[in-house]
């Protein structure tokens, strides 16, 4: 077995390099890389190398770096607090790091961390909030890989919201001398309403509610808010990233049978938990009741999270619930989930539009309502066209039938797909003349979701989800 060599661990740091002497040697594009990592610290740069290439001494111009177009010195080390070896050159650069150690500098070395004094980590840059990520130089590859997941999770946002936090630190700390205080009223603001608001850009009023947070945190009192939010239909990664982080600072969560268990693991572990499904033909909670509590709840100051499976305006009666909210002056925001038509769809590898197929996609409702569906059946057989039908596996016999009645051809093709995106996903495909039957058989439970038209024909070719 090979031995990994032992590495002590590396001091994390940051650096204010305001007015310090730093010294980049070389010319290249390495140097290149370093010098533009170091514009905006403050640091007193100097350029050593005998020519620069072009792009190199554009930037340097630009920025007034000092550039000496000669060799490194040995007193050029004189006062420097970093050292940057960096010419394209693997031998000189070792050369440049021995003086330097020699001189008592802090040596980097381009693409040799062991020849290094100190590393440059890859960084996620939200300024003033700085992400490092090193591996001690062990894989800058996966040092990498995981500065770009932390990168797609963090919104840019998070700048703002650091500067904020910067413009009002003085006020705040004379304004709340007691600092236990003072870091709940930050917590409080910076995962709450003023936060939120400056997560998702929305700027324009933040002075005001930065004042009326502070006041009702003197006041000791606090106005809730409610979240709509789409779950998806099922996979928890179809989940948005503002879906997740309210998710995850809720105080309590109402949530529908389709919300699957895998999504509801990751609602906040101190979310309080109010199931309010409703099974067919049995209304669990009435509607009615359900915008009644979301209204209450937030009323006695709670962040209420209302998740709803799929798209909560997509046959989910988000509408409804908001309106009453809207009524009551209840603050709220929704969050759009991927609905279960898209989502059914693309692990079914049913394009649900085609240049060849169809070039309109409708989503209907196949409810039942006293034995009957109540849709407009001559602009559901249009040719050249998808149907999306929710709710429709008790109903799906009168719905082939009304289909056929109607105009379709009995081998019209339609896929049945029950418990779309997640893992126990399956797919029936058949004709309108075939599928009652074969779902009869297959002992099909809910959700599920039916997908008439000709793209059906495509799954043959692109399934993709269950053949892995
Ligand atoms: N707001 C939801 C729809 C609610 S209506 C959305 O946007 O998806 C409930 C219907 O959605 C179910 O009867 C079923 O037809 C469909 N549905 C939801 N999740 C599903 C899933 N994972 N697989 C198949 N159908 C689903």
């Amino acid at each position: 077995m090979n031995s990994v060599p032992t590495r002590n661990q590396n001091y994390p740091t940051f650096l204010d390099l305001n007015d310090r002497r730093v010294l980049v040697v070389g010319g290249g594009d390495v140097a290149n890389r370093k010098v533009e990592r170091l514009i905006g610290s403050g640091a007193q740069l100097h350029l050593i190398a005998p020519t620069l290439e072009p792009s190199l001494k554009a930037l340097s111009e630009e920025h007034g770096i000092s550039h000496h177009a000669r060799e490194l010195e040995d007193d050029d080390f004189n006062g420097a607090a970093l050292v940057f070896a960096a010419s394209n050159d693997a031998d000189l650069n070792l050369a440049i790091a021995e003086r330097g150690h020699q001189a008592g500098c802090f040596v980097n070395v381009a693409n040799t961390p062991t020849a290094s004094s100190f590393l440059v980590p890859s960084l996620i840059d939200r300024s003033p909030l700085l992400v490092a990520v090193s591996s001690t130089g062990a894989s800058p590859v996966l040092a990498r890989l995981l500065t770009a997941r932390i990168e797609a999770y963090l919104p840019h946002t998070y700048s703002e919201l650091g500067k904020l936090a910067d413009r009002y630190r003085d006020r705040i700390s004379s304004y709340i001398p007691d600092w236990r205080k003072r870091r709940r009223f930050w917590e409080k603001l910076l995962s709450g309403r003023v936060g939120e608001l400056m997560l998702q850009g929305r700027l324009k009023n933040i002075d005001a509610a930065m004042q009326s947070a502070l006041k009702e945190f003197t006041d000791e009192k606090t106005t809730g808010e409610v979240y709509l939010v789409g779950a998806g239909p099922g996979d928890p990664d179809l989940l948005s990233f503002r879906a997740l982080r309210l998710m995850q600072q809720c105080d309590v969560v109402l949530y529908d049978r389709l919300v699957s268990d895998a999504i509801m693991a990751l609602v906040s572990k101190s979310a309080e938990r109010v199931y309010v499904g409703k099974q067919r033909d049995n209304h669990a909670v009435p509607q009615e009741s359900i915008n009644a509590q979301l209204a209450a709840l937030a009323k006695q100051g709670k962040r209420v999270l209302r998740l709803k499976g799929g798209d909560p305006f997509m046959f989910g009666r988000g509408g409804e619930e908001i309106e009453t909210l809207a009524a009551e002056g209840v603050d709220f925001q929704v969050v759009p989930g991927i609905t279960a038509a898209t989502g059914c769809a693309s692990y079914a590898g049913i394009p649900l539009t085609h240049r060849d197929h169809a070039q309109a996609c409708l989503f209907v409702t196949g409810h039942l309502k006293d034995g009957t569906i109540d849709l407009d059946w001559h602009a559901l057989t249009r040719a050249n066209q998808t149907v999306v039908i929710y709710m429709g596996l008790v109903g799906l016999p009168v719905i082939c039938e009304k289909l056929i009645e109607n105009g379709l051809p009995q081998d019209h093709p339609i896929a049945l797909i029950a418990q779309g995106t997640r893992s126990d996903q399956s797919v029936i495909t058949g004709t309108l003349r075939s599928l009652p039957g074969q779902v009869d058989d297959a002992a099909i439970k809910p959700p599920t979701l039916i997908i008439v038209g000709d793209v059906v024909s495509l799954r043959d070719k692109l399934a993709w989800f269950e053949t892995r």
